[in-house]
């Protein structure tokens, strides 16, 4: 299938990434389902799309007409096999647990057109392991978007070893046709944007350890130095300590002990400091 004829697609779980996902479908010009178990986190899903589309229009960066029409294309369903439905392409974006997402693409294989390419937007699970619940594999793969999903540029698309090379042309179409950046990295853990991320990540909490300099400082550092739009520290700040500690850990498991993570991200877990959402990390966020 060409990227050109995927017309309809079903966004499986409305948090965070799932929204997003839909939004960004929707304005590409494609008719979409957002999918949720329950009627709450659906219409939270739908209102977030909502807010973003305003928040554009507000800045100049859609008109408004083009926003009422973006959100016209996109419905809601509390039903799985409504939502896939007639779909020409499956986004799942629930919770980051192997069974559950093994548990979910099984329903989805049974319900979904044949043609229809299914995609997960895991943030670290293996995509063969995913996979492996599956009938067809072949047209099954990794399509990693990042927060927030309309603003960031990076679609790493994950290739499983079963993955068919017609799914990876459609799914580079995709990524052009919803104007993101699409890099094709095989299922290793990490993939390539978490891996290098982490690495300077945690290279730089094991600078603060040691008393290399302050936190601010090494992450002036590498905004100034090297053009990076955020630091290193601050951003583990906002993408949660206690989230980083959990990939540094499978990182550490599956690539081995230069993961390791360093004892002052464990200490600081352990005392609460989860950063931006506990009010404290790296930086004070109490005010
Ligand atoms: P989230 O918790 O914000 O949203 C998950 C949604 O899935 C919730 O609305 C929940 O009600 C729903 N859900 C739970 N079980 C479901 C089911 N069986 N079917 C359908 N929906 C179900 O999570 P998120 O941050 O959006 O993460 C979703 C996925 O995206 C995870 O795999 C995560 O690793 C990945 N991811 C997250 C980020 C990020 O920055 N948050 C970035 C890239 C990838």
């Amino acid at each position: 299938m060409d990227a050109k004829d995927l017309n309809k697609a079903a966004v499986l779980g409305a948090g965070t990434m799932g929204n997003g996902i839909a939004q960004v479908c929707a304005q590409a010009g494609m008719e979409v389902v957002l999918f949720d178990i329950a009627e709450e986190p659906l219409q939270k899903g739908l209102a977030n799309i909502d807010r973003m589309l305003a928040k554009a229009v507000e800045r100049g960066k859609l008109e408004q007409a083009d926003a009422a029409a973006v959100r016209a294309r996109v419905s809601g369903a509390t039903q799985l096999s409504e939502a896939v439905a007639g779909c020409d392409l499956v986004i799942e974006a629930v919770p980051e647990k192997l069974e559950l997402k093994q548990s979910v693409f099984r329903e989805v294989e049974a319900a979904a057109p044949a043609r229809a390419i299914l995609a997960s937007n895991t943030s670290s699970l293996s995509i063969d392991k995913i996979a492996a619940s599956l009938a067809r594999p072949e047209r099954f793969l990794g399509l990693h978007f990042f927060n927030p999903v309309p603003i960031m540029k990076l679609l790493e698309i994950v290739v499983g070893a079963q993955t068919s090379e017609e799914v990876l042309a459609c799914a580079r179409g995709l990524g052009e046709r919803l104007r993101k950046d699409g890099i094709v990295v095989k299922d290793a853990p990490g993939f390539a944007s978490s891996r290098l991320g982490l690495a300077i990540g945690l290279e730089a909490m094991r600078m603060v350890e040691e008393g290399v300099a302050s936190a601010a400082d090494i992450d002036t550092a590498m905004m100034r130095g090297y053009g990076f739009p955020m630091g290193p520290l601050k951003l583990t700040d906002l993408v949660g300590l206690d989230v980083r500690l959990g990939i540094a850990e499978y990182l550490a498991s599956t690539l081995g002990p230069r993961f390791e993570p360093p004892q002052l991200l464990r200490d600081m877990v352990a005392a609460g400091k989860l950063g931006k959402k506990s009010g404290q990390g790296f930086y004070d966020w109490s005010e």
